[in-house]
């Protein structure tokens, strides 16, 4: 299990911040202006929610988001209060890692972890666990990155709150070059 964790936070914070750099600074051409405050322009901080083009937005990280798919992505996360396989009631601490990966908690896994063991199943299955992960995180990166192309184009607020207007689009193919070499890198990591 330590190993499966261990892989999961080399992912997030190295290539998830590769990846965004590659899309917010690397390419697309900056224009360092602040857009002159007028009365019409809103500006937004971190934090902030409002309704744009029928959708609702936020600032998080610095970078304008779709809201719904923040929505989404924590209810991906969320965790039942008992154990859908034994019933027990579930501790966020303990048994939320567990239940991400396997929808169990954590006296469950350890269980039939426990049987794997004794019968000589246990190395298979922890590289279908490992590899199953690799793959959810592939398909999570290339959600990421397709919707990043999508919504961050038109405007970035800095950390100190400046609105920075970006000419043309960041560029696609450089972009999805990218996101290819970081896949590769994520499979080799199978087993
Ligand atoms: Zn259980």
């Amino acid at each position: 299990m330590s190993k499966v964790q261990g892989l999961n936070k080399q992912f997030t914070e190295k290539d998830v911040n590769r990846m965004r750099n590659l899309i917010q600074g690397k390419h697309g051409e900056k224009v360092g202006q602040s857009v002159g405050y007028s009365k019409h322009d809103n500006v937004y901080k971190e934090g902030d929610i409002w309704e744009a083009d029928g959708r609702k937005w936020t600032i998080k990280d610095g970078i304008k988001q779709n809201i719904t798919k923040l929505d989404k992505a924590k209810k991906a996360h969320m965790m039942p209060i008992f154990c859908p396989n034994c019933g027990s009631k579930m501790h966020i601490d303990i048994d939320k890692p567990y239940y991400n990966i396997h929808k169990k908690c954590f006296n469950c896994v350890v269980e039939f972890e426990h049987h794997l063991k004794t019968s000589g199943l246990y190395e298979i299955y922890e590289s279908k666990i490992i590899n199953s992960e690799i793959d959810n995180w592939i398909n999570e990166f290339k959600a990421y990155i397709e919707s990043e192309l999508c919504t961050t184009n038109n405007s970035f607020i800095t950390e100190q709150g400046d609105v920075e207007k970006w000419v043309g689009a960041p560029n696609k193919n450089k972009v999805m070059e990218g996101l290819e070499k970081t896949i590769k890198h994520l499979n080799s990591f199978k087993r």
